[in-house]
């Protein structure tokens, strides 16, 4: 297991890989992962610290945050340097209203970044790295004993983060009797996985790993059909990496058409049909 992330990192781009090699921390631990990185920040002194916005990544970098005195800007849905050197950290504010460039008074510089919103750097497998190992000597005893695991995410739902073609379902579609409707869509479209909107979630039409934005997901399609959704902004920050988005809305002053590539007026339940039937006619002509 750690041999294969350490070929992933040195693949992306890694010049040194530090190993934290513990039997104690195969289980995240927040103690002991805490006490590991925060060693390693102060020890290697690097010019910046980032994570994950992960749950793992959402508990151990304010911990480390804290114990170095550092600063953390959390949640960053994009990074940049700037002319000085600087690491601009961009956060959604105001409900995602705004994205506001944020700067640290500290250093190293810490964030925690948004699965999804940045592209991972194409592989090269030739590559070499040094690998350091990590003091993991006299790490905090577990305060906390797994007793049983259980659930893990719908499959389905973890397509979306991989997905050529994604099938988004707003509020608009009705109601969850309508769903195998926008199915027969996803299933012309080679079994694209459905993402929906926050209120689809509230209203649990579908599992709320499906949600995309601000609060959910951020993916990736090349493809990716917006149905029946207002377009605001939480939604489309989450898919701000598609390549081409079509927008299927009643309204045509809803916002979404601001934010697509394709847009078509119509009500859902006459187009999506229409364009099902036309998928599968083009599938069958191939
Ligand atoms: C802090 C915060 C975080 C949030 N995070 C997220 C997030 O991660 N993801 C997210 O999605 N939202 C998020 N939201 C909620 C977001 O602001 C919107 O309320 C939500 O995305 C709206 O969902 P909707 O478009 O499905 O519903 P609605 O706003 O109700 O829009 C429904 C749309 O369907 C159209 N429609 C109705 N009938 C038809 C029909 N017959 N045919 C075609 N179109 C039709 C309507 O014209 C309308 O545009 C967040 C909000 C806040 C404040």
């Amino acid at each position: 297991m750690l041999e294969r992330w350490r070929e992933t990192l040195v693949a992306h781009g890694a010049d040194t890989v530090y190993l934290a090699d513990d039997p104690s921390l195969t289980d995240y631990d927040t103690d002991a992962y805490t006490a590991v990185l925060t060693r390693a920040v102060e020890h290697h002194r690097p010019g910046v610290v980032l994570l994950g916005s992960t749950a793992l990544g959402r508990d151990l970098a304010p911990r480390v945050a804290a114990r170095l005195e550092l600063g953390l800007t959390g949640d960053c849905i994009d990074l940049m340097i700037d002319d000085e050197g600087r690491l601009v950290q961009y956060k959604p504010a105001f409900g995602g209203n705004v994205v506001a460039p944020i700067f640290s008074r500290t250093s190293p510089e810490m964030a925690t970044v948004r699965p999804g919103m940045l592209s991972a750097r194409s592989p090269s497998p030739g590559r070499t790295a040094r690998v350091e190992r990590l003091d993991t000597a006299d790490l905090p005893e577990r305060r906390v004993r797994v007793v049983s695991r259980s659930g893990g995410e719908a499959p389905s739902a973890a397509e979306l983060d991989s997905c050529e073609i994604a099938v988004g379902v707003g509020k608009g579609i009705g109601g969850p009797e309508n769903l195998p409707e926008i199915e027969k869509l996803a299933a012309a479209l080679d079994g694209a996985p459905l993402a929906i909107t926050r209120s689809v979630a509230d209203l649990g039409w579908l599992p709320r790993h499906h949600q995309v934005g601000l609060t959910g997901r951020s993916i990736a399609p090349k493809l990716y059909f917006a149905i029946g959704l207002r377009g605001a902004l939480e939604h489309t920050v989450g898919i701000r990496r598609a390549d081409i988005a079509v927008g299927i809305n009643n309204r045509d002053r809803s916002p979404i058409f601001k934010q697509v590539d394709v847009g078509i007026v119509g009500d859902w339940a006459e187009v999506v049909p229409l364009l099902t039937a036309a998928l599968e006619e083009a599938r069958a002509a191939r």
